[in-house]
């Protein structure tokens, strides 16, 4: 959190990962010992130091900077106390009739550029006949609740425009373009009613930025 970005700890724990499978194979033990590997690992000290960031700006942005300040200058995160969320991020949902409308301006192809090709530059693949990586626990919900409910979000909070809902023959239709998701994970923690997962895909599929 305080560097905004999070590859090298995604790529860390990957490694952790592959050498605890190494060790199965070559001791036996059980696949639990990754927890072990990973508490030993400067991915796991980085980690802890930074636990308090996120959960202070619940206090609002100043609050946030001036306490992350203190914790991460100061103490270097070595406060005696772990500050927590007061709530999942799917259960901060408003209904859709309570809330503002929000219209988004067109792309300017300055500063703002349409998904499509934003989604082009993140280099994700899926090979066609992979298994589709995104799963509805109930493939009803989206319509039958979700779309009159909160407006069917996924349709918004997806980067990569996944989620449709289409009209067909006057018949709505929750549509998931499985093969542009670029893996964020977005749609499997922000679903309000946490009905949608997402799987680990198959492949080294990406995203591949170019120029990182
Ligand atoms: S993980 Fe979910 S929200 Fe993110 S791009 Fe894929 S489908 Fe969209």
């Amino acid at each position: 959190m305080p560097k905004i970005k999070g590859s090298h700890t995604a790529m860390k724990s990957g490694i952790i990962a592959a050498e605890t499978i190494n060790f199965h194979f070559e001791h036996g033990d059980n696949l639990s010992v990754y927890e072990k590997l990973f508490k030993k690992s400067w991915l796991y000290k980085e980690l802890f130091k930074a636990r308090n960031v996120k959960p202070s700006f619940s206090w609002g942005l100043i609050l946030g900077i001036i306490f992350t300040g203190i914790d991460q200058i100061f103490f270097r995160g070595k406060l005696p106390f772990t500050l927590k969320h007061k709530h999942a991020d799917h259960e901060t949902f408003g209904s859709a009739n309570e809330m503002p409308k929000i219209e988004y301006p067109k792309p300017d192809n300055i500063i703002t550029f349409d998904k499509t090709s934003s989604v082009y530059l993140t280099g994700t693949n899926h090979t066609d006949n992979q298994p589709v990586h995104l799963k509805l626990k109930d493939p009803n919900l989206p319509i039958n609740y979700t779309l009159e409910k909160f407006d069917e979000p996924a349709q918004r909070y997806c980067p990569a425009g996944v989620y449709e809902v289409q009209k067909e023959n006057d018949i709505n239709k929750f549509v998931i373009n499985a093969q542009n998701c670029i893996h964020c994970k977005t749609c499997d923690i922000k679903e309000p009613s946490q009905n949608i997962i997402w799987v680990t895909p198959e492949g080294g599929g990406g995203p591949k930025y170019g120029n990182m």
